[in-house]
C-alpha cells in the first residue's frame, strides 16, 4: 500500500501536488537540488542534493512507495537509479518524448496528429536547409531543457537565421514555422493505473512574453473541436501507456488543431482545476500514480486564472479584497521579473 510518494522538483508544481497528497492521507518526500524550494513548506520530508548524489538518490527511493516528478528535466543517470528501485510515474517512455522536441515531434507525427511544420538544425549549414523547409518566419527553439519560452529566438526574414543559431550557443534545435493560430488552448488529461482516462474541459491559453498570463475555461471552441482536442489527448496518452496528469498544448487554426507541445505532469494550464472541479488536476495526479480510481473531471464553474508573475504580487492585497476570486501562493522570498509567484482562480458564480 502506497503510504509515501516521492516528487522529484520541489517548484510550485510540487507544493501543490503535496498538498492534494496530504489532504487523501498520503505522505510526500520531494527531492530538490536547490535549497529552500516552493514545496519544502508543505512535504513531509525534504531532500536537499544534487541529482548526481547516488547515496541521497537511494536514500530517497528506499523512503518512498512510488515515485513521480514535477519537473521532466532530471537527468536520464537519476532516473536510470531511481527505476531499478521504485516504480516512476508517468514512465521513461514519456519523460524521453517530451524531453526532446525532435523526439516529441516524431512521436506525435507517428501517431497522425498534426504539428508546427519542423527542421532539426545542429549546425549554422542545417539553418539554411530548415529555412528554406518551413519558411524564415519561423521559431528556432533549442531541442532540451527550454520553459517559459527560454531558449528560443523568432525569425522574421531569412538574414535572422545566424544570429538565432548564435543564440542556441551550439545547442540542437528544431527550427519551427511560425503557425497563425487564432487562439491557444490545452487539454489537461489524466491516465489511470487500470488505463481509464479523464480529461477536463480545454481551457483558452494567452501567453506574454512566452510565459502564460491567464487561462479561460470554457475555452472558445466548436463542439468538433472541444471533442477533437480530447481526442488527441487521450491517443497521446494510450499510447505512450501513460500514468498520471499530461498537459497538451495546441494551435487552433482555420484548418484545424495542431499540437504545440505535451508536458509529463501536472502543468499551469490547469491551475483552474483547483477552483472549477470537485477533483482538481493535483488530486487526480495522485490518484493516478498511487493507482486509485480517477476523480471525475467534469467542471462545475467558469473560471480565470491568471499568473501572478514577479511585480503581480504588488496587487495581492486588491486581489484579495475581490469577491471569487481564489488565490494561490507559492510561498517564493523574491519576486524577480518572470518569476510565477502564484496564480488567482476567478470563478463565476452562478
Ligand atoms: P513553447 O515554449 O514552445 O510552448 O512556446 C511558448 C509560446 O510561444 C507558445 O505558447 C506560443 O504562444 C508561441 N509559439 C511557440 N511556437 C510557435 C509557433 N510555431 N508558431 C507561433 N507561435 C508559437
Amino acid at each position: 500500500m502506497t503510504e509515501t510518494i516521492g516528487i522529484l522538483g520541489g517548484g510550485q508544481l510540487g507544493r501543490m501536488l503535496s498538498v492534494a497528497a496530504s489532504r487523501l492521507g498520503f505522505r510526500t518526500h520531494v527531492y530538490e537540488p536547490a535549497a529552500n524550494p516552493p514545496a519544502a513548506d508543505v512535504a513531509h520530508a525534504l531532500t536537499t542534493a544534487p541529482y548526481e548524489d547516488e547515496a541521497a538518490l537511494r536514500a530517497f527511493a528506499a523512503s518512498v512507495d512510488v515515485i513521480t516528478y514535477e519537473f521532466e528535466n532530471v537527468p536520464t543517470s537519476a532516473l536510470d537509479l531511481l527505476e531499478s528501485l521504485k516504480p516512476i510515474r508517468p514512465n521513461r517512455k514519456a519523460l524521453a518524448t517530451s524531453q526532446d522536441r525532435v523526439a516529441e515531434k516524431e512521436f506525435l507525427t507517428g501517431l497522425g496528429l498534426s504539428v508546427a511544420p519542423w527542421h532539426p538544425v545542429a549546425s549554422a549549414e542545417d539553418m539554411a536547409a530548415a529555412v528554406k523547409a518551413v519558411g524564415a518566419r519561423s521559431i528556432l527553439k533549442t531541442a532540451r531543457f527550454g520553459y517559459d519560452g527560454k531558449g528560443q529566438a523568432r525569425l522574421r526574414i531569412a538574414e535572422d537565421a545566424g544570429p538565432a543559431w548564435e543564440a542556441m550557443k551550439g545547442a540542437p534545435s528544431v527550427l519551427e514555422g511560425f503557425v497563425d493560430f487564432t487562439h491557444e488552448v490545452s487539454v489537461i488529461a489524466a491516465r489511470g493505473l487500470d488505463g481509464s482516462v479523464a480529461a477536463y474541459d480545454p481551457g483558452e491559453n494567452v501567453h506574454k512574453d512566452g510565459i502564460l498570463a491567464t487561462t479561460t475555461v470554457p475555452a472558445r471552441l466548436t463542439a468538433s473541436q472541444r471533442s477533437d482536442a480530447v481526442l488527441i489527448a487521450a491517443r497521446i496518452l494510450n499510447a505512450l501507456d501513460y500514468v498520471g496528469v499530461m498537459g497538451v498544448e495546441l494551435f487552433v487554426t482555420t484548418r484545424g488543431l495542431l499540437v504545440n507541445e505535451i508536458a509529463p505532469r501536472v502543468h499551469n494550464s490547469g491551475h483552474w482545476t483547483q477552483n472549477g472541479c470537485a477533483v482538481d488536476q493535483f488530486e487526480q495526479h495522485i490518484r493516478a500514480v498511487v493507482g486509485w480510481p480517477l476523480g471525475d473531471g467534469s467542471r462545475h464553474s467558469d473560471v480565470v486564472m491568471e499568473n501572478l508573475i514577479g511585480d503581480d504580487m504588488l496587487r495581492v492585497p486588491d486581489i484579495a479584497r475581490e469577491k471569487n476570486a481564489a488565490i494561490h501562493l507559492y510561498g517564493k522570498a523574491e519576486a524577480r521579473p518572470g518569476r510565477k509567484m502564484g496564480h488567482v482562480n476567478r470563478v463565476a458564480v452562478r
